[in-house]
């Protein structure tokens, strides 16, 4: 009795919310057919209707980016950056509404953390956005590794091969580093892409830009970074959010290489996207071009990265703006 109840119950979860749902959880529940057929209704577009638990409120486009704005059942909202590339589109997806590490130069942290999402309401993001999508990143609202399970929850139903088949090295975390879920990610077997937020040479500046981060030690967090990027063979990319004054010094490079110059290591320096609340100054080219031409004469491979989704309050940092 109490597996014929139990079974009921999966089977109006699964009507209700079947994005949550992993094939492997789907097969013992409807058969191996079935669990097929579905999955190819759900993620090759075999359903006209699909079920959904987000809803898209707002679409606001400009040339190089489209900003999506989600409404999930309780009300909260969360968006959904698509990037326009040459290669194609990249989907920048949310993982938490609002955000506990609280950087200062970002605005989804400003309300701290509400809610954690489901790994269905991250799956829907990809799923209900109207982009041939050949790129995701966990770079919107929240601290992917924060929602640790919902995110590898996810990652592995959008990657199944019976469903979206995502390629999985067209996935990218991009975290601020907690050290303890960092290493916790080494062991999976997941080759994702990984993207170290950094954003500080030292441990004093670093505590200054992301609080959150204060109670991990900054050399143990790169090397937490290295040590997964080693393991699973994959280039670590550094995010560094080149502010003068602050983090920009030849001192600063001189860490960089330090950690870095004998690693597979790409470091993408970041401009200042402006925030409402913030007194941080965006930083002009030739700044960023001094420390770019710092850390190559250090042997470091140096990126500036083109921000997007500006005029539309859709760049990097700038999320959120519509959490409530
Ligand atoms: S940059 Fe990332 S970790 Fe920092 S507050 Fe924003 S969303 Fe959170």
């Amino acid at each position: 009795m109490k597996n014929i109840s139990g079974n009921i119950s999966s089977i109006i979860d699964l009507i209700n919310d079947p994005f949550g749902f992993s094939y492997d959880e789907i097969s013992p529940i409807l058969g191996e057919d079935d669990a097929k057929a579905l999955y190819v209704r759900l993620y090759r577009g075999g359903l006209l209707k699909k079920p959904h638990t987000i809803w898209v409120q707002n679409i606001i486009s400009a040339t190089d980016a489209k900003k999506y704005l989600f409404e999930l059942s309780d009300g909260k909202r969360i968006e959904t950056v698509c990037i326009k590339r040459k290669t194609g589109v990249t989907a920048c997806v949310s993982a938490q509404v609002g955000c506990p590490v609280q950087c200062i130069f970002c605005a989804s942290g400003r309300p701290g953390h509400i809610r954690n999402l489901t790994a269905s309401e991250i799956v829907q993001q990809i799923i209900f956005l109207r982009e041939p999508i050949n790129r995701i990143v966990f770079m919107g609202i929240g601290e992917p590794l924060y929602n640790y399970d919902s995110v590898l929850k996810s990652i592995h139903i959008l990657r199944d091969r019976n469903g979206l088949d995502f390629p999985t090295d067209g996935i990218t975390v991009s975290t601020v580093g907690p050290i303890k879920l960092l290493k916790q990610l080494r062991e999976e077997h997941l080759k994702i892409q990984l993207t170290l937020s950094l954003h500080a040479a030292t441990q004093e500046v670093r505590n200054y830009l992301i609080p959150g981060m204060k109670g991990n030690d900054i050399n143990q967090t790169v090397e937490a970074a290295l040590d997964y990027s080693r393991r699973h063979n994959r280039k670590l990319t550094v995010a560094y959010l080149v502010l003068p004054g602050i983090n920009n010094a030849y001192t600063d490079a001189r860490q960089l290489a330090a950690w870095f110059a004998q690693e597979k290591v790409m470091i993408n320096l970041l401009e200042y996207n402006p925030t409402p609340q913030s007194t941080l100054k965006k930083p002009a080219k030739q700044e960023i071009e001094r420390f770019k031409n710092h850390l190559e004469r250090l042997g470091l491979e140096t990126h500036i990265r083109v921000s997007h989704g500006n005029a539309i309050q859709a760049a990097c940092g700038q999320l959120a703006g519509a959490i409530r």
